[in-house]
Order: C-alpha cells, then sequence, then structure tokens
C-alpha cells in the first residue's frame, strides 16, 4: 500500500526533524561558549586544554548528524538548491582531509590522499561536495579495516572529474549494494548511524548532474565512485568567493527564540523575566526536561496561569508592573494555584531582602549570578522534597493529609477537603463534583491541585482520607474493624481489609 507506505515515512522524517531541532540549539549552546573558552587567554593546563579539545571535536560531530537529519528533510522537501562557483578542488579536498584526520586516526586507521592538480578548478556547490565526501569518509573510517583512501582524478576528455573513496574494510553484499542509497537503510551488522548519509549523498551527486557507483567484495572493502561535470551547463553561478568550506553554526540558532514548547509528556515550567537573554538562556537549559512557558513579568505570568497547567515556576524579582515578590504573594493568595512550586532569582545578597523573599513563600531563593547545575538541583531537590512529603503521607497510616501542605492556603485547602470527606463518609454524593463544589474549584483545577500536591485523583484522595480515619479510630481502640469499616465508609469488611493493606502495607488488626 503506497500511500500508507508514504504516511509511514513521513512521520519519520517529521520525528527525526523535531528530535534534530531540539537537540541543534542545546548542542549550539555547548559550542558556543566553549569557542569562547578556548579563545580566552586564560592560561590553562594543557591536559585541560586537551580535554577542551575533545569536547569541541565531538560537540561539532553531534552538530554535523544534527544538521544531517535537518538537510535530509529540506532534500525531501524542496530539493536542494545548488550554488554553484568555480572552485579549487586540491584545496577543497585538503580542508576535507585537514578536518577528519584526527576522526579517522581515532578509528585505528590511516588516510591516503591522491590530489589533482594543484590548479583544477571545477564548477561545484562547494558545501555540498564538503558534505558529501564527509559522508563518504565517515562510513569508510567506520567500516575499514585499517586505511583509507581518497583520490580525485581528472578526465578532461569526457569532461569530468572522479572522487573516489576506498576503503579495505568488511565490504557490502550485492544486495545490500542495491540498497544502501535509500533513505533509512543500514545493513545487519552495521555500525551506530541514521542510514541517511548516503541518500544525501546520491542527492547531491544527482544534483551536480554526476552519478555514484560502488564497487566492493566482502571482506576485502568497498569502493564509492563519484564522477561529476567539470562544467554545469546553464547553471546559475555564483559571482564571487568561492562557498564555505566549515560552516560554521548558522546564526539563527545561536538567536533562535524558544516560543512556548507543546510537548505533551514534559512537565511545565513557567519561567518569568524581562530579560530575554535571560529568558532564552534558561529556556535552553531546561527545555531537555521541560516544555517552557515564559513571561516578562508577574501581571503576564499570573495571565498564563489561568490557561496553563504549571508544574514549577522560576521568576526573577526585579521587573516591570509586577515583581517576583509580588507575584509569587498574589500565587499563594490564590487557593488554584497556591501549590506551584516556586523559585525566586535576585540579585540582592543582603540578609533583609532574603527574608522578604522567603517571607513571600517561595520555596527557594537563589542569588545570581548561579550556575545552572546549581538552579537544577536546588529544583531537584524541591520536587524530591515534595516527593517524600507526598510518600510519607500517602504510605503512614497516622500522617495527616496537611502534611502535605507547603504554605498556609495549601494548609487551609487541605485541611478543608479532609473535613467535608469526614462529613460525608456516609453520604452517597461524595464524589469528584461534590468536592469541587463545596470547594469552590473548577472540577480540572481540583484534579491538577491534587495532583501537584498529593500525586493521586481525587477519587484515590477520598479513598485515602477514608483509610487515614479508620487508621486514627483502630489507633484509639475504642470500636471493632467491623465496625470503624462502616463508619469510615466502607460497606464490605474484607473489601476494607484489602484496602487497607493495600494503601499501608499492614492488615487493620495489625
Ligand atoms: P549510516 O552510515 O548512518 O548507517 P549511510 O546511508 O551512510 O548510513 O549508509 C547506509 C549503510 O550502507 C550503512 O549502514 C552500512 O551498512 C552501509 N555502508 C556504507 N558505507 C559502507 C562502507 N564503506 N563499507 C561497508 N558498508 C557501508
Amino acid at each position: 500500500n503506497v500511500s500508507k507506505e508514504k504516511e509511514v515515512h513521513e512521520a519519520k522524517i517529521k520525528f527525526f526533524t523535531m528530535i534534530a531541532h531540539e537537540i541543534r540549539t542545546p548542542v549550539s549552546l555547548i559550542i558556543g561558549p566553549l569557542e569562547k573558552i578556548m579563545k580566552s587567554s586564560i592560561p590553562m593546563p594543557a591536559v585541560l586544554r586537551d580535554d577542551l579539545n575533545i569536547i569541541d571535536r565531538n560537540s561539532q560531530r553531534l552538530l554535523f548528524l544534527v544538521n544531517q537529519l535537518l538537510d535530509f528533510r529540506k532534500v525531501e522537501q524542496e530539493g536542494i538548491t545548488m550554488r554553484y562557483a568555480s572552485q579549487n578542488i586540491r584545496q577543497l579536498l585538503q580542508a576535507v582531509c585537514e578536518r577528519f584526520k584526527p576522526f579517522i586516526t581515532q578509528h585505528g586507521a590511516h588516510l591516503e590522499v591522491e590530489y589533482p592538480d594543484a590548479d583544477f578548478t571545477a564548477m561545484v556547490d562547494s558545501e555540498a561536495i564538503t558534505k558529501m565526501i564527509s559522508n563518504l569518509l565517515t562510513n569508510a573510517s567506520k567500516y575499514t579495516k585499517d586505511k583509507v583512501v581518497l583520490s580525485c582524478i581528472v578526465q578532461p576528455e569526457q569532461h569530468t572529474f572522479v572522487v573516489k573513496v576506498t576503503d579495505n574494510g568488511i565490504g557490502i553484499s550485492k544486495e545490500d549494494r542495491k540498497r544502501i542509497f535509500k533513505p533509512f537503510f543500514q545493513a545487519m551488522d552495521n555500525k551506530p548511524g541514521t542510514g541517511i548519509g548516503l541518500s544525501i549523498v546520491k542527492s547531491i551527486v544527482e544534483s551536480h548532474n554526476g552519478c555514484i557507483e560502488v564497487e566492493s567484495e566482502i571482506n576485502k572493502g568497498s569502493s564509492f565512485i563519484v564522477t561529476l561535470p567539470i562544467e554545469q551547463v546553464g547553471a546559475e553561478v555564483q559571482e564571487g568567493e568561492a562557498g564555505v568550506l566549515n560552516p560554521a553554526i548558522p546564526e539563527d540558532i545561536l538567536s533562535e527564540t524558544l516560543p512556548v514548547m507543546s510537548s505533551k509528556n514534559k512537565p511545565l515550567m513557567l519561567i518569568v523575566d524581562d530579560n530575554e537573554e535571560m529568558l532564552n538562556f534558561l529556556s535552553s537549559s531546561f527545555s531537555a526536561q521541560y516544555s517552557i512557558l515564559t513571561a516578562e513579568d508577574g501581571m503576564e505570568a499570573l495571565e498564563k496561569l489561568k490557561e496553563h497547567e504549571v508544574t514549577l515556576i522560576v521568576s526573577d524579582w526585579m521587573m516591570p508592573r509586577m515583581d517576583g515578590v509580588e507575584f509569587c504573594k498574589a500565587l499563594r493568595a490564590d487557593q488554584s494555584i497556591s501549590h506551584i512550586p516556586f523559585i525566586l532569582l535576585t540579585a540582592k545578597t543582603d540578609t533583609n531582602s532574603k527574608i522578604e523573599g522567603m517571607d513571600c513563600g517561595a520555596d527557594a531563593y537563589i542569588e545570581k549570578p548561579f550556575s545552572v547545575q546549581y538552579l537544577e538541583a536546588c529544583i531537584k531537590n524541591l520536587l524530591d522534597l515534595r516527593n517524600l512529603l507526598r510518600q510519607k503521607f500517602s504510605k503512614m497510616p497516622l500522617v495527616p493529609l496537611n502534611s502535605i501542605a507547603n504554605n498556609s492556603m495549601d494548609n487551609k485547602f487541605l485541611t478543608r477537603i479532609n473535613e467535608i470527606i469526614e462529613q460525608n463518609f456516609s453520604n452517597s454524593e461524595l464524589s469528584v463534583d461534590f468536592l469541587a463544589e463545596e470547594l469552590c474549584i473548577s472540577r480540572s483545577g481540583l484534579f491538577a491541585k491534587i495532583k501537584t500536591l498529593a500525586n493521586v485523583t481525587p477519587n484515590e484522595l477520598i479513598q485515602i482520607v477514608r483509610l487515614k480515619k479508620a487508621a486514627a479510630l483502630l489507633s484509639e481502640n475504642k470500636y471493632r474493624i467491623n465496625e470503624i469499616c462502616y463508619m469510615v465508609g466502607f460497606n464490605n469488611p474484607s473489601y476494607f481489609a484489602k484496602c487497607f493493606q493495600k494503601q499501608f502495607g499492614i492488615k487493620p488488626g495489625e
């Protein structure tokens, strides 16, 4: 079924592109600062510099892979537009080899090169041809035994030149040779890869009106032979400087602003700061674990909280219209959002400010400048602590419901819920809707709030409150188990015993 197949293919590509985009930003943010460090004149021990070089090489490689995926998407959607210019091929090959030598050596092989004449030029898109040779060299170094040969021979009579990449590795079987240029094809015992390198190579070759062949023998090695015309008849030629050989990080990535990301499964973090750069920096730092929502001041943040279910708030203090402290106070005073963990960032360091910061109800207070790892650690601690509280509450029979409150608003809320449930143990109307109405909160608001506070649904919470009351009554030793069972709203003692044991890990009698 062709259309079905196409659909699956489309879905695959979409998925890869999405991932690639997500990865590109953090990788760029590794490379950017890293280059700054490496270029700085700070004295640095040689070992450290070596390590930085390794990080640099590997992040470049990661960026290459990611860009490869995005290239592929572009090729699929719109075909490649070539920008032809007269290019000195020897120079181009030298530049590629320069970059590849360490990579090939790393794979335990050595590279031999046969260059064309120093003055040989051809009409090519140098960036595309660089990409093509890079892909062939990558494969050759992955699959070779110990040798990779890159050669370029000019055939003036045919008006062509041939670029050949040969290895003495595992080889490719006859059936596979027909399929390796298809996207996503990888032979059985292949090394890690994406299976799209050769499909990109093929589109580049074809866009240059050339052809590619492969010769191979199992366990002897493979040769990829690319034949390209020296001239491009009727092609649009770029004026001036030939293309870039070593594409740097595109500007658009570094300045990319991160809008609301709508990844369904990730928790939502609200970042509030009037400094755009800070917003971007924090967004990209946390976009791996969180979906990000941003606001420029407290007012905007409160508006956004009406529409989104936020898991965590990181907010600056000094902001126009409504500052962080005012924002936090407003949050803590609103029953429907008072449960959200709040981290306040600030440049104020005097003790009074710190006290004011904590007094407003923030869960943590972090001074600027801070390291992202520190902020991450604080967030983790905060969430772990809340988790611990929730577990303690749900597993220990005598720990009361309001023990999971983090502030007075939530304390009031939980005390009230507990009361309503206890007063209605025998009321058959006791349900989620009933609770929501009594608490003057929307049904979805109730779900979200109870989920964050106790990590259970409202119905599960009702059940837990029944069982907790039962535990408290049991510890008084005034009633028999069966009596208590009915008192807290169960109509079946054996079902009651089962639920009790499941919740607390002990039998009611114990
Ligand atoms: P990737 O290398 O990312 O898997 P490619 O499209 O570059 O994707 O290659 C497709 C497949 O072709 C590889 O998985 C590998 O099985 C095979 N292949 C490519 N080059 C070679 C080579 N030089 N020697 C042996 N097999 C190769």
